[in-house]
């Protein structure tokens, strides 16, 4: 079977969870120091702070900017569920906008329809590696006064205009095992602004800055060491691995001819956490992914409904909304394998596959 996602676990990585192990320092310390620094100088942003995983980045992150009960945040419903909850930890109400059929990211055009006097903040979220028209967004943001909390889990490295992501407003990562660098559970808050670290570091310990006077409410969001270990070994690596999924990425786009594959245009740095296709036309995309699970070929279905169509969100009152592009590409999208992990047979199987649909 050729894995859907694939962690590279190296000797490197291995070595440097036992010398945490041996050091007997094992809670959050230097090494998490030194990810953070890795992280700045990846994103170009003068703090970066880390967190126990990407939801709690996001949470944090939300919280530092002041985000209140009532307060309304605009997003996406086409992402992983934890976007949409962290505005929900913090008493925030998500608005949803459509999302563009070319880039599967928020579309911008939409947004300022949205605004009302509640609004603070917006959300968008680099789905699939690929960064949001970022011009736009900070366009309205600033133009209304809005805070920008980007959610760039599945984006580390990704630039748009050669500027990265998680730089133009406040930046949420994760490294979780299955993104494109992973320290396990992990996740990264990058920033320019003194006020908004520092409030950052104190929320993920409790509220603390001298131990036990609690200046705030807090939380215990703390990575550790060992998984900073990892992380570290692992930011030494993106350039490499980035380069290895663009390259297939490029393999894929260049052979597959049965269905649409994903274009990137000018301006955008694409760094493929996923590779996407879509099954449309009126073909089935269940048959899709049968034909391609037999045929030893991993796929994920990122993601299967709309966010605010999950229990929660019907529950406080979004039911009756229906975006319709979002309803469309729900239903139609196929990602594929397209991590560094893949031969050349691999990506030769996986286009003769696609090719068959
Ligand atoms: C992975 C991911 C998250 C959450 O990260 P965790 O580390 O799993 O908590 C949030 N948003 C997006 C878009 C993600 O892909």
């Amino acid at each position: 079977m050729i894995a859907i996602s694939k962690p590279y676990i190296g000797e490197a990585e291995k070595q440097a969870v036992i010398e945490v192990m041996e050091s007997g320092m094992l809670v959050q310390g230097p090494r998490t120091a030194k990810l953070e620094e890795k992280f700045a100088a990846i994103c170009g942003t003068q703090y970066a702070i880390a967190t126990s995983s990407g939801t709690t980045a996001l949470h944090v992150a939300l919280l530092a900017n002041g985000i209140k009960p009532g307060d309304e945040v605009i997003t996406t419903p086409f992402t992983f569920m934890a976007s949409v909850n962290s505005i929900l930890y913090v008493g925030g109400r998500p608005v949803f906008v459509d999302i563009e059929e070319d880039t599967f990211n928020i579309n911008p055009q939409l947004i300022e329809a949205a605004i009302t006097p509640k609004t603070k903040a917006i959300l968008p979220v680099h789905l699939y590696g690929y960064p949001c028209n970022m011009d736009m967004i900070m366009n309205i943001a600033n133009k209304y006064g809005l805070l920008v909390i980007e959610d760039a889990c599945q984006a580390v490295g990704a630039r748009y205009k050669g500027k990265a992501m998680g730089s133009f407003g406040t930046g949420c990562f994760s490294l979780y095992a299955t993104k494109n660098i992973m320290a396990g559970e992990g996740g990264m808050i990058t920033t320019n602004l003194e006020d908004v670290a520092q409030r950052c570091r104190m929320i993920r310990n409790h509220g603390m800055q001298r131990r036990y006077y609690h200046e705030m409410l807090g939380y215990n969001f703390r990575t550790s060491d060992l998984h900073s270990a990892i992380g570290l070994v692992q930011a030494d690596r993106l350039e490499d691995f980035t380069t290895k999924r663009k390259a297939n990425a490029a393999f894929l786009n260049e052979h597959i001819t049965s269905v649409k594959t994903p274009q990137v245009k000018e301006d955008y740095e694409h760094v493929w956490h996923q590779y996407t296709i879509r099954v449309d036309g009126g073909r089935s995309r269940d048959a899709a992914v049968k034909n391609l699970t037999d045929a030893g070929i991993g796929t994920g279905i990122f993601y299967p409904i709309p966010a605010y169509r999950q229990a929660h969100l019907v529950e406080a009152g979004y039911g009756n909304l229906s975006l319709p592009v979002t309803e469309l590409i729900v239903n139609e999208v196929i990602s594929l394998p397209v991590h560094p992990q893949l031969s050349q047979t691999d990506l030769e199987t996986i286009v003769m596959e696609v090719n068959k649909l």
